[in-house]
């Protein structure tokens, strides 16, 4: 059991959990891993050059003249460098002994696969670049994207990178309303998407969902369609063209157009947990460096790895570690189209086992669906193709961490939290698995090259315990601005303290220098003097055995300021009876201390979660102070919003 105590207070948030459990690598990891404790030392003496090592494993058409210039908050990585990175996650492979080598695997929700070699991947995009350019796209025009987890999506992405082309990826599960509002806000020339797509067995009208939101997109002027199903659709002559038939059309190779490192490469829009999506923009030659890097590090992939990111391309995630950075270190990877949970709740277990999956990165929202169906399901397939296992997303609760070790991981597998976001571009903070002890619910360290810390509100270090997360000097990946919004991306990251980097989340750091993220600052809970984070009182809460899930806010109190709200999902049919009221409220106060005794306990069958999945507590705080909802567009299934309020109300 993890031992809690009192509360020690610095920065601006008090911690009030302490994890005692620690994992050392074990020796045969260790001999074959990527990772040297080396690294860290390497780049800590030189971190521009660390990062210009990583950035010359990769293909240049020009090499730059200057590893980094910095003004904050305006970095310009590898100036004067001049690349196209399909040269580095393609060419390259076909030239050097990868031709034939697996590079995607493909599963689609209803059960057939495809499996596309690098040679065929290369072949693809080739093509599909020249349709784009017979289309009139060219360098710098954006293209928007909004297509299901299928091959074609992969096969977009990089044929415009191939040309010079910006991609914004729409996740396919939005609404015409969200597609339309960022097709306007990048001025898009061309949508790609599909006829449809299948989600848990029901069919995803993507293409009449597009046709809705192209009422009111006068940028657009061509619509390639994917051809998924036998999916009735509106043709548009003139303006609707199908994939397919532009392929067979179009030549086998196309030279890749080579941009300047700071070109960009995508804008994509963040998951609007905490409001109103912002456009990230990423550049090419420091954001394919950053991926490269974490990739082949973190990931620790090997030739006959194969290696499953289960995120949607529509997500961050999805474009660094499964579009760019697999791709550019050579890997084999599969892509699933469908539902974890359709037919069954093993699928993905089926999918490991099918595939000899042996790195799989997933996120805390699935691992706890996964401990909610029980560990029957995997328990049914053979896991021991896994070697490494991965998290991203949210904080991972201790709990949470011990089951996928437990379950998914047979204790064998080291499992890699890493803590980034879409501004960031790739993995900021991480264990180097075969080099770092990793803790239950902790990051861990920054990764090499990577200098993070925790401030107070002045700016001042804590060397041990809560505060804000920074990230005080400049890295390859970082968000070079919001598309067209040059004071929120100064408002939003810059302004808290001088010339360094803001993401909005709280943490605290141990005496071993450990990082342990606690959520969005945003949510962090003011009560008695004390400044509360949601993670610690969540995680304290999914240990009790009759919760699944639960999500904390503050509402305001007459003597404390704010009290405890507490939304929870429970086992099985229970009940949220007085009795289990009481027990988990003692429950709380005995793990972690009398002042975080929840005030109200609110029965939520599911909580509100965006897209991505992640638990969004500003809409459940508009619930609980009675407050008109916030922005509810990145929201999964509005349906949940609306139990939840008829429960609280009835409380
Ligand atoms: P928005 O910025 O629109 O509110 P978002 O922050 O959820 O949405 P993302 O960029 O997808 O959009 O998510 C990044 C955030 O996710 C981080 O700032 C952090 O709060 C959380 N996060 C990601 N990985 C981890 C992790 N390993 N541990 C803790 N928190 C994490
Ligand atoms: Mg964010």
């Amino acid at each position: 059991m993890p031992a809690r105590k009192g509360t020690t207070s610095a920065g601006g948030i008090d911690t009030l959990m302490t994890e005692k459990r620690k994992f050392k690598p074990s020796t045969k990891f260790t001999a074959q891993a990527n990772g040297k404790k080396s690294l860290y030392t390497t780049a800590n003496k030189d971190y521009v050059k660390f990062w210009e090592d990583m950035a010359s494993e990769l293909v240049w058409k020009k090499k730059w003249r200057e590893g980094l210039k910095w003004k904050a908050p305006d970095a310009k990585w590898f100036v004067g460098g001049k690349l196209n990175v399909t040269e580095s996650c393609l060419d390259r492979h076909i030239h050097n002994g990868r031709k034939n080598k697996a590079a995607l695997i493909w599963e689609g929700e209803p059960g057939s696969h495809r499996t596309l070699t690098y040679f065929e991947l290369y072949r693809q995009v080739n093509k599909f670049a020249n349709v784009l350019k017979m289309l009139g796209i060219k360098k710098g025009d954006r293209v928007a994207i909004y297509l299901p987890m299928i091959p074609e999506l992969m096969v977009s992405t990089l044929a415009c990178a191939r040309i010079g082309a910006i991609h914004s990826v729409v996740f396919g599960g939005f609404s015409p309303e969200s597609l339309r509002d960022r097709i306007n806000d990048l001025g898009a020339k061309l949508l790609i998407t599909a006829d449809g797509g299948y989600r848990r067995g029901q069919i995803v009208p993507l293409k009449h969902d597009a046709d809705v939101a192209l009422h009111d997109c006068p940028t657009v002027e061509d619509v390639v369609i994917v051809k998924r199903g036998d999916f009735l659709l509106r043709f548009k002559e003139g303006r609707d063209h199908w994939f397919h038939r532009l392929m067979q059309e179009a030549d086998a190779y196309c030279p890749p157009v080579y941009v300047d490192a700071e070109h960009p490469l995508f804008v994509l829009y963040t998951s609007g947990t905490t409001g109103k999506p912002k456009g990230i923009v990423h550049t090419t030659g420091g954001y394919l460096t950053g991926v490269y890097a974490t990739t082949k590090y973190v990931f620790d992939l090997k030739e006959d790895d194969v290696f499953w990111c289960t995120a949607d391309v529509g997500w961050v995630t999805g474009h660094s570690y499964l579009v760019y950075g697999p791709t550019a270190n050579g890997a084999t990877q599969v892509m699933y189209e469908g539902a974890p949970d359709w037919p069954d709740q093993d699928r993905f277990w089926e999918i490991v086992e099918d595939y000899g999956v042996s790195v799989f990165y997933t996120a805390p929202t699935a691992i706890r669906a996964f401990m909610k169906w029980g560990k029957h399901w995997p328990g049914r397939h053979d896991l021991s193709s896994l070697r490494l296992l991965g998290t991203v997303g949210e904080p991972i609760n201790p709990e949470a961490w011990m089951w996928y070790h437990e379950v998914i991981g047979n204790k064998r597998c080291p499992i890699v939290d890493t803590w980034w976001q879409t501004e960031t571009g790739h993995i900021m903070i991480t264990p180097l698995p075969g080099v770092t002890a990793t803790k239950p619910g902790s990051a861990t360290l920054p990764f090499p090259g990577i200098e993070m810390k925790i401030l107070d509100d002045d700016g001042k270090e804590v060397k041990n315990g809560g505060g804000y997360l920074a990230i005080t000097r400049p890295w390859p990946g970082m968000l070079r601005g919001i598309w067209g919004d040059r004071k929120r991306f100064v408002e939003t990251y810059w302004s808290k303290w001088d010339g360094i980097y803001f993401p909005g989340d709280g943490a605290k750091v141990d005496s071993e220098k450990y990082l342990w993220v606690l959520g969005r600052v945003d949510d962090v809970i003011n009560t008695a003097g004390h400044r509360i984070s949601t993670m610690e009182v969540e995680s304290a809460l999914v240990e009790h055995e009759a919760v699944v899930e639960a999500a904390v806010v503050g509402v305001p109190h007459e003597l404390k300021g704010e009290a405890l709200a507490v939304f929870v999902t429970l086992a099985g049919d229970l009940e949220l009876d007085q009795k289990l009221r009481a027990r988990l409220k003692d429950f709380v106060a005995r793990k972690i201390g009398a002042i975080a005794r929840p005030e109200q306990l609110i029965f939520a069958p599911d909580l509100p979660k965006t897209r991505s999945g992640k638990i969004m507590r500003r809409l459940l705080k508009d619930i609980a102070t009675g407050k008109v909802l916030g922005d509810t567009t990145t929201l999964a299934d509005p349906d949940v919003l609306y139990q939840i309020k008829a429960h609280y109300e009835e409380d």
